[in-house]
């Protein structure tokens, strides 16, 4: 491998030319595109770093799209917001690199081939997902570039590109994790620095785009989920909640995550690096190596934090890509499926509906919490995300209502919901997925048991549920005053620099 390339490994073809015998892409002759979606960054990109590399093999120029969908995935202002401010940062970002960054609107499948012909280039570079619709799209745009247009699928979201660990739908962490670890001497390793291309662009500039007045109109169409404060977007932010001096995770918060991550009351043991991991403004990778470095001084903390950054994490990629039915009660293991069956039809203590569940009213105070936590604050505590879930396969109509219910506020309130995360945790805790049977019982079947008397023995429930009302109060405080701001005036401060 040159210095300056990526794994050949991470890098898949999506439209080869079938020759006999099969010979390799030639290097390309017109400009390079990059379609960013998932890795929404600009330092440890491999996806960034392989267009770069492409174009300066012919010495083309090289440009950045994205493609802002309709609220893909039920996403509000809440997601949308903390996207674009990403965006508006990281595009500055790229003009230092002399690369530009174009804006699309509408469909991918429309905007990506339309981009692509009109600048002439002969090389798309794309994130990968294992997401459906993603994959559909990726399918549509291949066949509409046409037979001219290499169309690369770079892996830059995984440490460990997911078809390189394992070629097949793995079981659980027990099964995969080996695989990975295998793999990590391969693909854990140092990014090269990144550079400018070695051509200007010289093609038709990106159209000014107003970011404000984008800002203002996403924010608004989604306001019933409004925007987070306390977790800033942007590289630099993310780099900051991973090691900056004052509240870095590595820096300062590492060494509790042995003891504390499972205590809902002490949210800052946890990275709270979700979100930024959710929208690629960090990579994993680079956490990784990071983390490694501190191995020495806290093995436990980090053995900890890299079991659940990479192999859980790269696990739920595996399943969302390798199961078609990833979010549905199809996609579950036979044994649960026919477990949850049994128990679809048992009585209930309580009966809840989507918006009660929604609402909160249920009588349940824990679970309630749990649930305002995720409307207010953005982001419920990991503990708790489980607990939360289960309950709702206990006060619904049955597994498929549960889920669909778990998944629908999910991908709404969380902000890093929307993720193979956030399925396959749905699925974990409805489903059994990753999980091993438990002794039978009504309603759960041989799905693991949750319940309040458990969370009690482990944390201060009435403590998290002040804490809870406590974050209610004071976003229903900000939000008020930002009712204010939406009388007709643009949003301010978009340049978070
Ligand atoms: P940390 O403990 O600091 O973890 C670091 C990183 O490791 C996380 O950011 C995440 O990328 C990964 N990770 C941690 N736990 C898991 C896990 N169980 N499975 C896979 N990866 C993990 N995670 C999301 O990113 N998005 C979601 O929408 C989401 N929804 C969930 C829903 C349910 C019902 C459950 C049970 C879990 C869900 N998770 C989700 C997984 C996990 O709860 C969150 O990743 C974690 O709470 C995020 O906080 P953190 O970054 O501070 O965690």
């Amino acid at each position: 491998m040159a210095a300056g390339t990526v794994h050949p490994g991470r890098i898949r073809l999506l439209n080869p030319i079938k020759t006999h015998p099969p010979s390799p892409p030639k290097p390309p002759s017109g400009p390079v595109i990059y379609w960013m979606f998932r890795d929404q960054r600009c330092s440890d990109n491999w996806a960034l770093i392989h267009a770069i590399h492409l174009a300066n093999q012919s010495s083309a120029p090289m440009a950045v799209a994205f493609n802002l969908f309709d609220r893909f995935l039920n996403a509000h202002a809440r997601q949308l917001g903390f996207m674009l401010r990403g965006l508006d940062l990281l595009r500055r970002r790229l003009r230092d690199l002399s690369i530009p960054f174009f804006l699309f609107r509408g469909d991918a499948v429309d905007t990506i081939p339309k981009f692509v012909r009109e600048c002439g280039a002969s090389a798309l570079v794309t994130d990968f997902s294992p997401l459906r619709s993603v994959r559909e799209w990726k399918k549509e745009i291949c066949e509409r570039v046409g037979e001219g247009v290499r169309v690369y699928e770079v892996d830059a979201h995984n440490v460990v590109p997911v078809w390189v660990a394992s070629d097949k739908l793995e079981y659980g962490a027990k099964t995969i994790r080996k695989k990975i670890q295998r793999a990590l001497v391969e693909y854990l390793v140092e990014f090269p620095e990144i550079s400018k291309p070695g051509s200007e662009w010289g093609l038709d500039d990106p159209k000014d785009v107003d970011w404000e007045e984008l800002l203002t109109e996403v924010l608004r169409e989604g306001c019933e989920v409004p925007e987070i404060e306390w977790c800033k977007p942007g590289e630099d932010a993310a780099m900051e909640v991973l090691m900056g001096d004052k509240e870095g995770f590595l820096t300062r918060r590492l060494k509790n995550y042995t003891s504390d991550r499972n205590d809902p009351l002490k949210p800052k043991a946890l990275s709270r690096l979700s979100p930024y991991l959710h929208f690629g403004q960090i990579s994993a990778q680079r956490c990784a190596l990071e983390a490694r470095k501190l191995r020495k001084a806290h093995p436990q903390a980090v053995d900890a934090f890299l079991e659940e950054l990479i192999v859980r994490r790269e696990l739920a990629d595996n399943f969302c890509y390798y199961q078609p039915h990833y979010d549905s009660l199809q996609g579950a293991w036979d044994w649960a499926r026919r477990t949850l069956m049994d128990h679809a039809r048992d009585k209930r203590e309580h009966y809840y509906t989507r918006d009660e569940l929604e609402n909160a009213k249920t009588a349940d105070d824990l679970w309630n919490a749990s649930q305002l936590e995720m409307v207010h604050h953005g982001k419920m505590h990991g503990f708790m995300r489980m607990y939360w879930a289960k309950k709702i396969l206990e006060w619904t109509r049955g597994p498929e209502e549960a889920l669909a219910i778990a998944i629908y506020l999910n991908d709404k309130y969380e902000i890093d919901g929307r993720d193979p995360n956030g399925y396959v945790g749905c699925m974990w805790s409805i489903c059994g997925v990753h999980d091993q049977g438990w002794k039978e019982r009504a309603v759960f079947g041989k799905i693991r048991y949750m319940n309040y008397a458990g969370c009690k023995r482990k944390f201060d429930t009435d403590g998290y549920i002040a804490y809870v009302n406590g974050l209610v109060v004071n976003s229903k405080k900000r939000k008020a005053e930002n009712a204010k701001d939406f009388s007709g005036k643009k949003i301010q401060n978009l340049n978070l620099k």
